[in-house]
């Protein structure tokens, strides 16, 4: 049988991951699949019991609701409940276990290696899920003070101190810190979403403003960036990097992200 991997969610028809993974198996000639699979939160446990005596089953990504859930069937060996607190892959480790790690936090990374963020101020908006990825990727970064600003302040200020961080956790519409990066992790832009309102005036010349959402992918932050001349890095990078790590641990294959200019053109369409 065809080796597979997949992504697994409720709902899940959304998932744009088996166009990533679709492309760059074809790209690469390699003979498996990625599917999607729609389990809901009282099939979880029978899903990995039935995915771990399947020996075609490669792994599988894991979107919403499931991240947390995920951590109680699989074997954590990276220490990712202590840290991200969530899985986003789970592979098959040779000895047959599962094992679940958490790929977004790479995958946000990947965009701005290049900058050096250490001792720098940076401004995160936003304290779920994908806000804890970037603290612990901007926590290895060695990050100087990070100021989150949250619908919901004292869960911003509870995520901060969990990595050690020092910086502040401030309301939504705060006046921004002269940061040298922002990052939008809330849903705020997300089609069918409030949009978000924020004046970038005081971050410096040469800040970069990083948007995690990507539908649309246009936001109005980045439109907004873009008018002040800011450096912009869009939610796609962060998706693609997130499966591209994920696609090795799948499939042994690194992706061929020459062809990232294809594949963007392709989510887009
Ligand atoms: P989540 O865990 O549900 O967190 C949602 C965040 O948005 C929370 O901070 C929440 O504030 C805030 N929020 C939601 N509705 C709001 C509203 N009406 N007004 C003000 N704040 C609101 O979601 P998540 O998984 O972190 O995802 C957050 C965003 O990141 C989404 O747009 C998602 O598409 C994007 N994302 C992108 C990638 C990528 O690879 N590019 C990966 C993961 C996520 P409270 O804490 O106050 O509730």
């Amino acid at each position: 049988m065809k080796p597979y991997a997949e992504v697994i969610g409720d709902p899940i028809a959304h998932s744009k991951s088996p166009l990533i993974h679709g492309f760059w198996l074809d790209a690469l000639g390699i003979d498996a699949e990625y599917r999607r699979a729609h389990v809901r939160p009282e099939e979880l446990a029978g899903y990995f019991e039935s995915r771990r005596a399947d020996p075609a089953w490669r792994g599988c990504n894991i979107t919403i609701p499931h991240k947390q859930a995920a951590l109680d069937y699989v074997e954590d060996r990276g220490g990712v409940r202590e840290s991200i607190g969530a899985v986003n892959t789970v592979i098959r480790g040779e000895d047959g276990a599962l094992i679940g790690t958490n790929t977004d936090a790479g995958g946000f990374y990947a965009p701005i290696a290049g900058l050096d963020l250490e001792g720098r101020h940076a401004v995160v908006i936003g304290a779920g899920g994908a806000a804890r990825a970037i603290l612990f990727a901007l926590s290895r970064l060695g990050i100087g003070r990070v100021t989150i600003q949250n619908r919901n302040v004292l869960k911003a200020a509870a995520l901060l101190s969990s990595f050690g961080i020092k910086g502040d956790a401030v309301p939504l519409g705060s006046p921004l810190p002269p940061a040298a990066l922002l990052v939008n992790a809330s849903a705020l832009g997300m089609a069918g979403q409030p949009p978000l309102d924020i004046d970038l005036s005081p971050l410096p010349e040469d800040a970069v403003v990083y948007d995690a959402v990507y539908v649309p992918l246009e936001t109005q932050l980045l439109a907004q960036a873009r008018a002040r001349g800011l450096d912009t890095v869009d939610g796609l990078e962060m998706l693609i990097g997130q499966a591209a790590l994920a696609f090795e641990l799948f499939f042994g294959a690194e992706p061929p992200r020459d062809r990232d200019d294809a594949l963007r053109a392709l989510l887009m369409s």
